[in-house]
């Protein structure tokens, strides 16, 4: 068996030697969490990385979470080839002839995990790994170099690249200046523009991202045209209000921050010149200053929450990334331990941000940028509170979100905001993978559907942390576990 890891971590050589080890970690968090240890364990009857579905296999006494958003209860899961062919109470199988058995009492199962918003990295082979052993079976691309992307897609269907299935959405479409480098991005200017973009990018990607720099009128253009086509279009944006891009038909939004130029008043906004004409880091310190001011549930915010339920718009709220960039100067943050499970070329990136920060802010700015976080956390309360339909996307490998764990704090946030981890899970699963577009295949437990499943000890119902608790991770009927528990943050 040959280990999953490529980094060079002490994980990989216990992964090896094919046995149970636990690697405590509890000196970093003793006080801050229930599941204060890295567990890496190996089960010797489930060849991890095969590529081949297990044949005949019977999840046998857990407790079921079908991903449809009704509580999950006793009931065993069986699979045959790469899907789900019977759903039944436990021990109703019993007896059945099976080629193998995950025997999932005390632990609940549910549909793999998926991500709406993430960007495939420098190093997809290792990323790939660890979306999956996070339990994250599928996710969405908002935004990457498309040729690179198509590659991957072409690698994973010739089995050559392991990671989640993918959904993407190819270049970002923005105005000139650009914040990321040419290759990922497709300049629009002129009328026009918009819909040339979206009929170069057309039976090519699955979504359309539109980015910070497009205003309202090519906006309308290019969800207007992608509408032609039946390709969903979602935006991050700063030149175009999220209230003006719902009124334009908008699919989704994403990042919480998205609400800024609605909800911060007027007087106390900054313009994106400061991010292009000196820094991200003092753009980002003067924003948070406004930010941080505003109130959450004014008349304003109120009022784009209201909007933001009634158009049905996706709103992805990516609070663990606003977390992230808000807390760079945080061990709990910085320190966390699934950093390490980040490559060592990301994990330079990162500091290197910590250092940036450091630079051009001052304690105060970073406590004020706590306080702007806490209004976007707020924000999205709002938005739960009046309906909005939120998804569950992490905006990794952004400086310390770490591919696949992030999600699982992408969810405890949600539940900070006000979702129910009823609902948080819901969301993570047939609710994104609608916003997706795959939920005639993956997102819920049915008979028929693909065999993604996630099989966690103790009960995120309970305690939205215990996802952490990886025990066997399944895609397609593929058995991509290495079962580690990333520890949660209090
Ligand atoms: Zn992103």
């Amino acid at each position: 068996m040959r280990s999953a890891w490529t980094a060079s971590n002490s994980a990989a050589e216990i992964l090896r030697e094919r046995r149970l080890r636990t690697i405590s970690v509890a000196e970093r968090n003793a006080s801050a969490t229930p599941f204060a240890m890295v567990v890496v364990r190996e089960c010797a009857h489930m060849p991890e990385g095969s590529g081949r579905p297990l044949g005949r296999t019977l999840i046998r006494g857990g407790s079921l979470f079908d991903g449809t958003g009704t509580k999950a209860h006793p009931a065993d899961l069986l699979i045959e080839s790469d899907r789900i062919v019977e759903i039944a109470p436990s021990g109703v199988f019993d007896g059945r002839a099976v080629a193998s058995t995950i025997d999932a009492r005390g632990m609940t199962v549910l549909p793999g995990l998926i991500d709406a918003h993430i960007h495939v990295g420098r190093e997809p082979d290792h990323d790939g790994r660890l979306y999956l052993d996070a339990g994250v079976t599928s996710a969405r691309d908002t935004g990457g170099v498309l040729d690179n992307l198509r590659a991957l897609r072409a690698r994973a269907l010739a089995g050559e690249w392991i990671g989640p299935r993918l959904r993407i959405c190819g270049p970002l479409i923005d105005g000139a200046p650009t914040v990321w480098p040419a290759a990922m991005s497709f300049i629009v200017g002129e009328e026009g523009d918009g819909r040339n973009a979206v009929d170069q990018l057309a039976g090519k990607v699955d979504q359309i991202k539109i980015y910070s720099g497009v205003g309202p009128e090519l906006v309308r253009e290019i969800v207007a045209r992608a509408r032609d086509y039946g390709i969903p279009t979602t935006g991050d944006l700063a030149a175009t209000r999220a209230s003006e891009a719902i009124d334009a038909g908008i699919a989704g939004l994403e990042h919480a921050s998205v609400a800024y130029a609605d909800i911060v008043p007027v007087e106390l906004q900054v313009s994106m010149r400061i991010f292009h004409e000196q820094s991200p880091a003092i753009w980002r310190r003067e924003r948070n200053k406004g930010q941080a001011a505003t109130d959450p549930s004014g008349p304003d915010a109120r009022r784009l929450a209201r909007q933001l339920a009634d158009s049905g718009a996706w709103f992805d709220p990516t609070l663990v990334v606003l977390e992230r960039l808000a807390s760079l100067a945080d061990p709990a943050v910085i320190e966390a331990p699934e950093v390490a499970l980040a490559t060592p070329a990301a994990q330079k990136m990162w500091a290197e941000r910590v250092a940036g920060r450091k630079s051009a802010w001052t304690e105060a700015d970073y406590a004020t940028a706590h306080r702007a976080f806490e209004v976007e956390l707020a924000f999205v309360g709002e938005a739960i509170a009046a309906g909005a339909t939120i998804l569950v996307g992490s905006d990794a490998p952004n400086p310390f979100v770490v591919p696949g764990w992030s999600l699982h704090r992408e969810l405890e946030l949600l539940v900070r905001a006000g979702l129910t981890p009823l609902q948080a899970l819901t969301r993570a699963t047939s609710g994104n993978a609608t916003a997706l577009g795959i939920a005639h295949m993956v997102g819920t437990l049915r008979p028929g559907k693909l065999a993604d499943v996630l099989i966690v000890e103790g009960d995120p119902f309970a305690d939205i942390r215990a996802t952490r608790n990886v025990r066997h991770v399944l895609q397609g009927g593929v058995v991509r576990h290495s079962a580690v528990a990333v520890p949660a943050r209090a």
